[in-house]
């Protein structure tokens, strides 16, 4: 049987907890490893598999796997690179149920919600197969003398790919594409909290015709798996989604590793501004509310993008904040539109921020401090809304990435951007308001790496994605992927 249909199979047996296997050039391992980690369903709190904790002597295996893979994948045509990214794409797309099933069992998110992130991943794949048909050759010729310059560009090498557990499919193959389509080959670490959908995919690889070694995938911890994936000397780059803290560690050990290309997307703690003139009638007052609770809540406020601050101009402050509780308790109900967090120990620090936030006087507008769980429970949070959060409180500064945001005030443009700006975190922003100048003199003030106005979301995969102070180093997307995964080198040659 093929790889596919054994994972299939593992998948659906009774055998609970089933145990995942790394996916090393071009086969499953089965070999048994040291230590499992549990995973658990967040809707009920059971564990339902086995996540193999990978030691560093079976990560080199793979590393050692994805190099011998590089000298033959990087030298071959954009045109098959393209065609084998086509076919992986079309087999996440015929098992798309199978994905977003398990998506939404491992993460703890909506079943309507995985579908969207299963068709992103696949728009991934799709996106990047036909981008690198499409690149132009820089070159010029130097007038003086005649020469001819140009840049050369080749394939950087064989690159750590690491994801956190959001949005577990969708952010592994944002990495995963843009590095085989640009000729590099990888070892993959999905986050130990939801790996299942990962392993799902080192299944069709096979099938899609992706020669051995080019991809492999190892599951386990950040301590003992990422740690030795990211400081191993044969791994020529980095692209990490995660945390702010996670990103420093990186960067920290691999820091004698001067070349080693580091792409970091990182956390954040996005605020959202409401001007008076986005609320001038009904028709505007209903979208600019519906936006900014989609931006607060979507998955359950679980993206990196969610906008956790919203600050609302005071002329309008106490009606916002009437509709914006009216429409969120419509629209975001547990269970039918909002999932369950992630694992226990994001429900436990999720309370630990509304204890805070009880604790210093804010007021529970919607929502409030969750249970106290016992062994065998879902980790459910229903939305909840603060106001009268201090300025310098933990709950205003730290990045909660749960269903929980703030209300401020503000009385001027001036006071919206510096309060927008009080934050270590610099990743996106999103502008509520009518007036076109605005649009644009507050956005081009906000230090944040992507900002929308009138909008949350909406992403064009060509333009820069990353974040700015403590959200990130680097940008990816379209070209700006290509400078990650390739090395350029100019080539001057004489008249
Ligand atoms: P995390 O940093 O704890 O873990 C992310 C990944 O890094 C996991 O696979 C983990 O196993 C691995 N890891 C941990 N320590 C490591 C180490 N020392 N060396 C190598 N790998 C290590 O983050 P998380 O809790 O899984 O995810 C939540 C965070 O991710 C939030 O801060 C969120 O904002 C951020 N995020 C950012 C973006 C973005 O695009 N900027 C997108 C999604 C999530």
């Amino acid at each position: 049987r093929d790889t596919l249909d054994k994972a299939k199979a593992l998948l659906q047996s009774q055998n609970t907890p089933f145990r995942l296997e790394n996916f090393v050039n071009g086969a499953h391992i089965s070999e048994s490893a040291v230590e499992y980690i549990d995973s658990v369903d967040p809707k009920t709190g059971l564990v339902f598999c086995k996540v193999p904790c990978t030691q560093p002597e079976d990560i080199d295996a793979a590393i050692h796997s994805a190099k011998a893979a590089f000298p033959a994948w990087s030298k071959t045509t954009r045109a098959e690179r393209s065609a084998l990214l086509r076919r992986v794409a079309e087999l996440i797309k015929k098992h798309r149920e199978l994905f977003a099933a398990w998506e939404s069992i491992d993460q703890g998110k909506t079943l309507e919600r995985a579908r969207v992130e299963v068709d992103r991943a696949i728009a991934n794949f799709l996106y990047f197969s036909t981008f690198i048909l499409h690149q132009k050759t820089a070159a010029r010729m130097i007038d003086e003398d005649a020469a001819l310059t140009y840049e050369h560009r080749s394939p950087a090498g064989v690159f750590a790919l690491i994801s956190p557990w959001n949005m577990p499919l969708y952010l592994l193959t944002w990495k995963i594409a843009p590095c085989l389509a640009f000729g590099c080959t990888a070892v993959a670490k999905p986050s130990e909290v939801t790996s299942v959908t990962a392993f799902l995919l080192s299944s069709i690889f096979n099938k899609a015709g992706i020669p051995k070694g080019v991809i492999n995938i190892v599951f386990g911890d950040g301590p003992t798996t990422g740690a030795a994936l990211v400081t191993s000397p044969l791994i020529s780059g980095v692209s990490f989604t995660g945390g702010t803290a996670t990103g420093i560690a990186i960067r920290r050990a691999t820091a004698h590793q001067i070349g080693k290309h580091l792409s970091l997307e990182l956390g954040g703690k996005n605020p959202t501004l409401v001007f008076a003139d986005a609320y001038r009638d009904s028709i505007e007052q209903e979208c600019t509310v519906r936006t900014a609770a989609m931006a607060a809540f979507q998955n359950q406020g679980e993206i990196c993008l969610c906008g956790s601050r919203i600050y609302v101009e005071n002329t309008i402050y106490d009606q916002f904040v009437c509709d914006f509780i009216a429409h969120v308790n419509e629209t975001f109900v547990i269970g039918r539109t909002v999932g369950a967090v992630a694992s226990r120990a994001h429900y436990d620090k999720i309370r630990g921020y509304l204890r805070l936030a009880e604790q210093q006087g804010a007021v529970f507008k919607l929502g409030g401090v969750p249970k106290e769980l016992g062994a065998r429970e879902g980790y459910w949070i229903a939305p909840v809304v603060l106001t009268d959060v201090l300025p310098s409180s933990r709950v205003m500064k730290d990045e909660i990435f749960g269903p929980v945001v703030t209300i401020s005030r503000f009385y001027s443009e001036g006071e919206a951007i510096r309060l927008a700006n009080d934050s270590e975190y610099g990743l996106a922003a999103v502008v509520l308001t009518s007036d076109g100048a605005r649009m644009r003199s507050v956005s081009e003030q906000l230090e944040a790496g992507m900002v929308w106005v009138n909008s949350w979301l909406q992403r064009e995969l060509g333009t820069p994605f990353g974040g700015m102070k403590a959200s990130g180093t680097g940008r990816e997307g379209g070209e700006y992927s290509r400078d990650v995964f390739t090395v350029v080198r100019t080539v001057h040659l004489p008249a």
